[in-house]
């Protein structure tokens, strides 16, 4: 594959005349560009604006973010999902402060020996924060690039991806880099849209791009399909004392790892399952009702659940941890997942 230095002098252009202004774009320094880039994997720009501000006031700098408590991270992280990311985000922090004195690293192999951090991320704050010739290679420039050259191969193997990589890198424009990561990005985002509703007409690529001039773009790019979700069935604890409901921390493994939930258990059903459990757990059931049911979706994975809202006697196992439903709003990070059911906690009993 070979670009041409045409692409960058006509994307700077049109970048030029206009993009969305966004604060780790107007302020490239090299914190805000990582937690951004951090950020919005998988998640939409638009809605990665307000985390990003509670964020960066809440902890500034890398120092802050090196020291912040663990329910300060997940709180700031709540509803953001995916938050291994924010662990290695802290993770890497300490290894900045340590190794770096807190000033984040400017090679691209030193960022990318960082936890969390991949070939993506090293190669928007390379180039965004210090105007390096890195790409930075996601979903949308993937798309972006294969259209252009009107290239069917599949976007999810590794050689196409580094291929890809290695051809913007020959024409990243010294002095601009950081602009053109940001360029491609905007067009992604912007222009060259997903599933075959691309802007062709506003493009500044259109009379050089293989797809539009072969009219295909709805065809690009190739992705290999998805292997389907795996489901599970959970049965989900609300426990209620005294105006108070429990909760408990996940362990380090798996999805959500360190996050509160509620209490749940999998492949387990109906109202005596529920009262069994809440047993075991020693919390002595008055009553169980059976309460709403919900479904979860993670990337890879499906959660359905069903709640069982239970009245009881004791505080029952060490594990638990009761809190207000006010507590629980303002102190604890939960996941999107018991959200679900926060009605049945705001009820008064
Ligand atoms: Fe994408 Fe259309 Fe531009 Fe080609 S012309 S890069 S398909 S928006």
């Amino acid at each position: 594959m070979e670009l041409t230095k045409k692409l960058p002098e006509k994307l700077l252009r049109w970048y030029d005349s206009g993009h969305r202004s966004l604060p780790w774009r107007d302020q490239p320094i090299p914190y805000y560009v990582w937690v951004s880039e951090i950020m919005l994997q998988q998640t939409r720009v638009e809605a990665v604006r307000p985390y990003f501000d509670r964020f960066i006031a809440a902890l500034p700098d890398v120092f802050a973010l090196a020291n912040a408590k663990e329910e300060t991270l997940l709180k700031l992280w709540e509803g953001l999902g995916y938050y291994r990311r924010v662990h290695y985000l802290q993770r890497a922090a300490k290894e900045v402060v340590d190794r770096y004195g807190g000033v984040i690293p400017s090679a691209y192999e030193q960022l990318r020996a960082l936890p969390g951090i991949g070939d993506y991320t090293a190669g928007a704050i390379a180039s965004i924060a210090y105007g390096a010739p890195r790409a930075a290679v996601d979903g949308n420039v993937l798309r972006v690039i294969t259209r252009l050259c009107g290239d069917f191969r599949d976007i999810g193997s590794l050689s196409v991806k580094r291929e890809i990589t290695a051809a913007l890198e020959q024409v990243y424009p010294i002095g601009r880099c950081g602009d053109f990561t940001q360029s491609l990005m905007e067009l992604g985002a912007t222009v060259c849209l997903p599933n075959g509703a691309p802007h062709c007409k506003e493009c500044p690529l259109h009379e050089d791009c293989i797809a539009y001039l072969q009219n295909c773009a709805d065809e690009l790019p190739v992705k290999k399909p998805k292997k389907e979700r795996q489901v599970f069935s959970y049965l989900v604890l609300i426990l209620k004392r005294d105006g108070k409901i429990a909760i408990r921390k996940r362990t380090a493994e798996g999805l959500l790892h360190r996050l509160w939930e509620l209490p749940n258990r999998a492949d387990i059903e109906g109202t005596a399952a529920a009262k069994t459990y809440a047993e075991e757990l020693g919390v002595m059931p008055k009553s169980v009702q059976c309460g709403r049911s919900a479904k979860h979706i993670f990337t890879h994975v499906e959660w359905r659940m069903t709640s069982y809202i239970v009245t009881c006697g004791a505080a029952g196992d060490k594990s638990l941890c009761w809190v207000t439903p006010k507590e629980l709003e303002e102190n604890y990070g939960l996941p999107s997942a018991c959200r679900h059911f926060s009605a049945a906690w705001q009820e008064k009993d």
